[in-house]
């Protein structure tokens, strides 16, 4: 099965729209309520240094990776480079963005959670599939 990577880009710590944020908190609820591979936290994915990450993290080896940071339509451009970088496709099956933009801890939390089981839930389905086919 394929991994599910969880990136949280905490935008310095100092983004005034993800103040209700704990982002500690936050990290520590995903590594021991949900179902996931591992979790990555840095301070700004869309900078050289977190481009470099980028570049020596992701692979294109069917793991999906579950962006936390900004606004979706933001960090689909901000990130662009990363996953130049590292030559992996930025789609669907490889990029999931969330945005932390107004949100609590717990609305956070619960997103991720959501967007984890509905893709666990596809993943059973396709399987199903495969064997009555197959
Ligand atoms: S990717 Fe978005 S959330 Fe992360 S540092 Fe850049 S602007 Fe901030």
């Amino acid at each position: 099965m394929a991994k599910k990577a969880i990136l949280m880009c905490t935008c310095s710590g100092a983004c005034p729209s993800m103040k209700d944020i704990n982002f500690w908190e936050l990290a520590e609820r995903i590594r021991l309520e949900l179902n996931h591979d591992f979790l990555v936290m840095h301070p700004r994915l869309c900078e050289e240094n977190g481009e470099c990450l980028m570049e020596d993290l992701l692979k294109d080896d069917g793991t999906k990776y579950y962006v936390l940071a900004c606004k979706e339509e933001k960090q689909r451009k901000l990130l662009r480079d990363g996953y130049q970088r590292a030559r992996v496709a930025m789609n669907k099956d490889t990029y999931h963005p969330i945005s932390l933009s107004f949100k609590n801890t717990d609305q956070v939390f619960e997103e991720i959670r959501k967007a984890l089981e509905e893709d666990e839930a596809v993943g059973e389905e396709s399987k199903e599939e495969a064997q009555v086919n197959g």
